[in-house]
Formats: C-alpha cells, sequence, structure tokens
C-alpha cells in the first residue's frame, strides 16, 4: 500500500517567477489517458520532484503539465495521510477557516499568512481511474487547498497577508519546503528540516 519512494521517477524543473503555466486552470484529465504509460510516468516524475525538492505536495501545473493532477505525501508528519493522487479532484464539502503560514515551491525562500477552510472533503480519480473521498483538517486540508489553487493558477501569495521573506528557522523550513520532526509547521509544500542546518 502506499508509493515506494524506492521507485523513482524523473526529477522535473519545478517552475517559479510567474511562469504563465502557473497561472492557467489546468484542463480536465481524460481517464482514457491513465491507461498511457507516459501518463503513468507522469504520476511517478510528480512523486520523484516533489520528494527530490523535498516538499510534501507537487501540483502538474508546477512542472509545466497543465492538467488537473496533483501529489501529496505527509507521512513524516501525519503517518495517516502517506502518499496520495489526486486526479480531476473537487471539494464536495468544507468548513471552518483558519489562517496558518504557508510556502510554495514555485515560491522559493517567502512565507506568508493564509487563510483556509478548516476540514475539507474532496472527490478524485486515483491512478488507476477509481473514483475516491478523502477528508481532513489541519496540514492535509491546508495541503489539499494549496494544491487545488494550483490546478486553477492561483499561488497563496494571491491572498496571503505579511509575505516576506523566510528568515527565521521556522519560515525557512515552510519556505525551504522543509518540515520539522516535531510537526508544529503548519505549511503546504514542506520537506524534511534536518536538511536545513543552517
Ligand atoms: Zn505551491
Amino acid at each position: 500500500m502506499g508509493y515506494d519512494r524506492r521507485i523513482m521517477g524523473y526529477v522535473r524543473k519545478i517552475l517559479t517567477d510567474n511562469h504563465p503555466t502557473l497561472r492557467k486552470v489546468a484542463k480536465k484529465v481524460q481517464l482514457k489517458q491513465l491507461a498511457d504509460p507516459l501518463f503513468q510516468q507522469l504520476i511517478d516524475d510528480m512523486f520523484a520532484t516533489m520528494y527530490d525538492a523535498p516538499g510534501i505536495g507537487l501540483a502538474a501545473p508546477q512542472i509545466h503539465v497543465s492538467q488537473r493532477i496533483f501529489v501529496i505525501d505527509l507521512a513524516d508528519d501525519e503517518p495517516d495521510h502517506g502518499p496520495l493522487v489526486m486526479i480531476n479532484p473537487v471539494f464536495t464539502d468544507t468548513a471552518g477557516s483558519v489562517e496558518a503560514t504557508e510556502g510554495c515551491l514555485s515560491v522559493p525562500g517567502y512565507v506568508g499568512e493564509v487563510t483556509r477552510y478548516e476540514q475539507v472533503t474532496c472527490t478524485g480519480f486515483d491512478r488507476f481511474g477509481k473514483k475516491f473521498t478523502v477528508s481532513g483538517d489541519g496540514l492535509f486540508a491546508r495541503c489539499l487547498q494549496h494544491e487545488m489553487d494550483h490546478l486553477n493558477g492561483i499561488l497563496y501569495v494571491d491572498t496571503a497577508k505579511n509575505i516576506r521573506p523566510a528568515e527565521t528557522a521556522e519560515e525557512q523550513a515552510v519556505a525551504e519546503a522543509a518540515q520539522s520532526g516535531g510537526g508544529s509547521l503548519q505549511a503546504a509544500e514542506l520537506g524534511n528540516v534536518g536538511a536545513l542546518s543552517h
């Protein structure tokens, strides 16, 4: 069960600097595409790119593919939320409101506070075309919303308050996609704080 990190795809370049692809509304995936080995390779490449960054979420537009796909893996922080692929995701329910600090692999070096739904329910398709639904709150809900925004050409800086260069160790951890073992950080696209030694 779950994605085997040893089966690596190819690390692709992550778009930054408001690249036009980051600003497009991504196209729905046709489910017949899933049978194409190149499509399956794309998903493997998304995981490889996310782990390499390192990050906890990546949307296809971030690697110059304007299609409605994102991957998430919060397992380092939340064992229940390991590798996840969502194709053509939609939110079917949302509740509450909560503010937290976020960073983004496509806006490196910065953080800001974003208000998001506290809880979301998201329905989509897995890489084999099976429909499924996930619900959650906390970091998981935040990550789903951050990645969904990427599919709609939205970056967190569009709505964030107090956007600033990451300065404290915690902010740098968020901005550089790093994640503490303590699990206290609330941010999208985090990685491993162990890599942040300075
Ligand atoms: Zn992002």
